[in-house]
């Protein structure tokens, strides 16, 4: 089968030669193991973290090996006890057709009630940082304005609509008229602020006449300051994503004094490190799509050897909602 490995470590933006394609052998199964035939992959914005050396949460993607990545596929044969063949099955199998996993470390899923590739966007990993970010830190109240940045993508999608939800205002931050109208008409938020127009904060100022109580920040740098200046005391700032510095770039807070005088809260986070919480998550996520009050909106590449070329395209922000690549 064929896997993706990471060839170099970007300089500057990630470019066709940090990747190579090969070909491997499917390894034999060890007891407890598990094969599966990878449907889709999901291209996410922390994989470009994983592709640099330079310190984070987690280690390092090791050069030479399988870029990280989490699939959602079809088991073809199985040592573990829990998964038979034909099985669906979720994991971090990484940029490749097929894997072998430990099958405690695959997560099985229902495809009756939801397509398969749903579990990696709006009832996945991004849904449930959505789903973390929100319930956990911004805790919104019925009536409040919350605004997100990268609006109409994985994460951003499904924060404003768990926030319509609960009966809040929702405003979002996209660049471009498409995807902006997309964020208003097909995902229902009440305003979508384009911040390639270049008038961002007038434009979010306009959107929020009561000004803004929960910012989920998805981008950093101006559009978090923008947010910032229309915040409202006690605000909560969920830190979800710095996207807007991915290539190095410097992201001040320019509004650093509106942190004291509004005494806001803000709290990064890592979805990962709270396990504990996705099973009630993904299930309410899960559940939501399935009565249709959860859109979604997926950009599909077709095949492994697209991938690169796909997670450029999301690192420039061409991707409109789920960045997948289906390779079946
Ligand atoms: P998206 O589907 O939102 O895709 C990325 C989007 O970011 C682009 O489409 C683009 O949309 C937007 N963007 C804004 N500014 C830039 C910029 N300067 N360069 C590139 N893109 C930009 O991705 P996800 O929903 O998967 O992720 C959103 C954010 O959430 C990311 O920052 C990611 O790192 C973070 N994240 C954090 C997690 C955590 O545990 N903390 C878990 C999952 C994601 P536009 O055209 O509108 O600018």
């Amino acid at each position: 089968y064929q896997r993706i490995v990471l060839a170099a470590r970007p300089r500057g933006p990630v470019a066709e030669q940090n990747f190579r394609l090969e070909s491997v052998a499917v390894p034999a199964l060890a007891d407890g193991e598990v094969l599966v035939r990878n449907h889709y992959l999901s291209l996410d914005p922390y994989m470009r973290g994983r592709m640099s050396a330079a310190k984070s949460y987690a280690a390092s993607q090791a050069l030479d090996h399988t870029m990280i990545g989490n699939t959602v596929g079809q088991v073809v044969a199985s040592r573990h006890a829990d998964f038979a063949v034909g099985d669906y099955a979720g994991g971090l199998l990484g940029w490749a057709e097929m894997g072998v996993a430990d099958g405690s470390l695959l997560r099985k899923l229902d495809i009756s009630r939801i397509p398969l590739s749903v579990y990696l966007g709006a009832a996945g990993m991004p849904g449930m940082a959505a789903w973390y970010g929100l319930n956990q830190i911004i805790a919104p109240k019925t009536g409040e304005t919350i605004v997100v940045s990268a609006a109409s993508g994985a994460v951003g999608s499904v924060v404003g609509q768990l926030a319509k939800l609960q009966g809040c205002r929702v405003v979002g931050i996209a660049g471009g008229p498409e995807k902006c109208a997309h964020v208003r008409e097909v995902l229902g938020f009440d305003a979508c602020v384009d911040y390639k127009a270049g008038q961002l904060e007038a434009d979010l100022a306009a959107a929020t006449p009561d000004g803004v109580d929960g910012i989920f920040e998805n981008v950093g740098g101006a559009t978090l300051d923008a947010a910032l200046a229309r915040s409202n005391a006690f605000g909560r700032i969920a830190l979800c994503g710095l996207i807007g510095g991915f290539n190095g770039q410097e992201m001040p807070i320019k509004n650093s004094r509106i942190l004291l005088i509004n005494r806001l809260s803000l709290r990064g986070f890592i979805v990962t490190e709270h396990m504990d919480l996705w099973p009630q998550g993904l299930e309410q996520l899960a559940a939501l799509v399935a009565e249709g009050k959860l859109k979604y909106h997926e950009t599909v590449a077709a095949g492994l050897a697209a991938a690169p070329q796909a997670f450029m395209g999301l690192l420039q922000g061409q991707n409109l909602g789920k960045q997948l690549v289906k390779l079946i």
